[in-house]
């Protein structure tokens, strides 16, 4: 596809002449902080979540320690490597894509290191997810540009993830960027996203904002 993503980072790419929707998975397609929870408490942690991180915010169930930040990236990790036996689609996701794909290109872009992209592969098509994934570390702004290009179609791009909005919207300004979270919990503490982007209560509402712009195209 692009010098950009390496050939081990996504699946066949190729793109009809009309709308793309660039898609994030945790916590947008697939939930995220629930499942991790309930990973670490059966690994004798849990979460307490007082601010918008995992980091800090977990506690040793045994003695109500602060549980180091090490051994959360460890845990984290852990997870990543079954997390096929954990996450489970976000509410309404795979019936609003479905819906959205008739009118457009549906592209997950994860931010997850490539060798964890097997197991989330057949885990999302396993729930009718069956769109091309990319999974990269690098930043998703150029990973958009580098998809949707100078093509004139409208483009739309959804992640829970601050940082990731604004790299897109520096990168494709006409991207229409939908801030979508599934945890309430941690939806509750997010800090906004920023200029520029619409903030989706849910899937009805993510998909009614990205059909809207579709049809003003
Ligand atoms: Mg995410």
């Amino acid at each position: 596809m692009t010098k950009l993503i390496p050939d081990a980072e996504h699946d066949d790419l190729h793109l009809g002449d009309r709308p793309l929707i660039v898609c994030d998975v945790d916590e947008v397609v697939l939930e995220f902080v629930t499942p991790f929870e309930a990973f670490l408490t059966e690994n004798g942690h849990e979460l307490r979540p007082t601010s918008f991180r995992l980091h800090g915010n977990v506690f040793n169930r045994a003695d109500g320690s602060e549980t180091p930040g090490e051994d959360v990236s460890r845990m984290l990790e852990a997870f990543f490597e079954s997390h096929d036996e954990w996450q489970t689609p976000v509410v309404e996701a795979a019936d609003s894509l479905a819906r959205l794909s008739e009118q457009a290109d549906v592209v997950f872009l994860t931010a997850m290191p490539p060798r964890h992209r097997e197991v989330r592969r057949r885990l999302l098509s396993r729930h009718g997810l069956d769109y091309p994934m990319i999974a990269t570390e690098a930043p998703k702004g150029p990973a958009v540009l580098a998809l949707h290009g100078e093509r004139p179609h409208p483009v739309a791009f959804i992640d829970d993830i601050f940082v990731n909005l604004q790299s897109v919207r520096s990168h494709v300004p006409q991207s229409l960027l939908i801030n979508l979270m599934a945890n309430a919990t941690f939806r509750a503490m997010a800090p906004h996203p920023g200029d520029g982007v619409d903030i989706a209560t849910d899937w009805a509402h993510a998909e009614a904002l990205i059909k809207a712009h579709i049809d003003a195209s």
